[in-house]
């Protein structure tokens, strides 16, 4: 039998077992009334977790397939566009808009940080009026920080008819975020975080104003052009085969997050972050994240300690999967996630094994 891991990494994240046992259920063909039925309750389940009225896509994929299908289809060849990134997430939708042949204005936080408004708000006026799109990051994973997107958003409203594109795929179902209050034109998130599914779907919620972009848009799109997703929402199919196993899955994952309430899943896991967050402050480590999220927790470790060695150890000697640093960070830092289905007694599995090997590698600590 294959080793089972506790799985406190920022995605995936572990399934609830009703999730899991639907994902063990028999095939539907999808173009078939079932199948529809199915479909149409994960419209309804993103509606009610991306809190718009608007319209909602679901395509196979993970989540940067939703980031690629997002700049695809708003960009045109030559438009302007910002990034404001303070991390690893936010600056992959500058490389993708690079691979589109774009070149987007970067602005870019000391990464532990959150993008500050004030200074976003200089940065966006010096890109000037032409630019079309703005993207954000809800929480950007790498560095375990949330940005104020509503705030962000707002400066962008007041500046320029930019649309506002978010990366919300470790935030969304896991800490507040309302599309439509907040004048989000278009939230990406993914299956394998705060949903409590596995890895393979990607989500976005667009606007009005989004799509009468996305209907003029002139980068080259074919398998993530959103306009045939939106053709085939009314008969409650996608345009091509669907992963139908992750859609019933996800299905169950919002009958479960609707039955807790999306405010009170909120507050479950911002409970959970702050716990964690005293939990690893107790143990004399230090937080990375000056603006912590509330979906992981990003560990500082001494400067002795290797962390890619230690999420080694975690996941030899205790069976506990926890993340290492991205890029700059590699070594220096260890994450630990606490959303979607993770419980206080996984993260504490969790501590109490990084406590033990910190003790370990103290005598080499000066
Ligand atoms: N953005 C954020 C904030 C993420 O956490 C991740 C996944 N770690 C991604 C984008 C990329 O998603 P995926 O790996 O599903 O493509």
């Amino acid at each position: 039998m294959m080793k089972r891991f506790v799985l406190l990494t920022p995605g995936p994240t572990p399934l609830p077992p009703e999730v899991l046992a639907k994902l063990g259920e028999p095939i539907l063909h999808h173009r078939t009334h079932e199948f529809g039925e199915l479909f149409r309750d994960a419209i309804e389940g993103l509606k009610y977790v991306f809190r718009t009225k608007g319209t909602v896509l679901l395509q196979c994929g993970s989540g940067t397939s939703g980031m690629e299908a997002a700049v695809a289809n708003i960009l045109s060849p030559g438009d302007a566009a910002l990034v404001a990134s303070c991390g690893v997430f936010g600056n992959r939708w500058t490389k993708i808009a690079k691979a589109y042949g774009l070149a987007p204005a970067h602005h870019e936080e000391e990464w532990g940080r959150a993008v500050e408004p004030e200074k976003f708000r200089r940065t966006l006026e010096a890109a000037g009026k032409d630019v079309k799109a703005v993207f954000l990051t809800h929480t950007d994973t790498s560095t375990g920080v949330a940005c104020d997107v509503r705030e962000l958003a707002r400066i962008v409203r007041e500046h320029s008819d930019a649309l506002v594109v978010v990366d919300s795929i470790s935030g969304l179902g896991a800490q507040p975020l309302e599309a439509d209050e907040w004048g989000l034109d278009v939230v990406v998130a993914a299956s394998q975080k705060g949903l409590m599914n596995a890895p393979g779907l990607a989500f976005a919620s667009v606007s009005e104003r989004a799509w009468k972009v996305i209907d003029k848009a002139r980068l080259p799109r074919f398998y993530w052009d959103w306009r045939t997703y939106r053709a085939s929402l009314p008969n409650g199919e996608t345009p091509y085969t669907p992963a139908v196993g992750l859609v019933a899955a996800q299905v169950e994952a919002f009958r479960l997050i609707r039955e807790a309430g999306l405010e009170n899943v909120w507050v479950r896991t911002r409970v959970l972050a702050e716990y964690t967050r005293r939990a690893v402050e107790g143990l004399g480590l230090s937080l990375f994240a000056k603006a912590p999220c509330d979906v992981l927790t990003a560990v500082q470790l001494p400067k002795d300690i290797d962390g890619e060695a230690m999420v080694k150890a975690l996941r030899d000697r205790y069976g506990i999967s926890i993340a290492g640093g991205q890029e700059k960070l590699k070594g220096r830092i260890v994450r630990i996630a606490h959303m979607g289905a993770i419980l206080q007694e996984d993260v504490d599995q969790g501590l109490a094994a990084l406590k033990k090997e910190l003790a370990a590698a103290a005598p080499a600590v000066k």
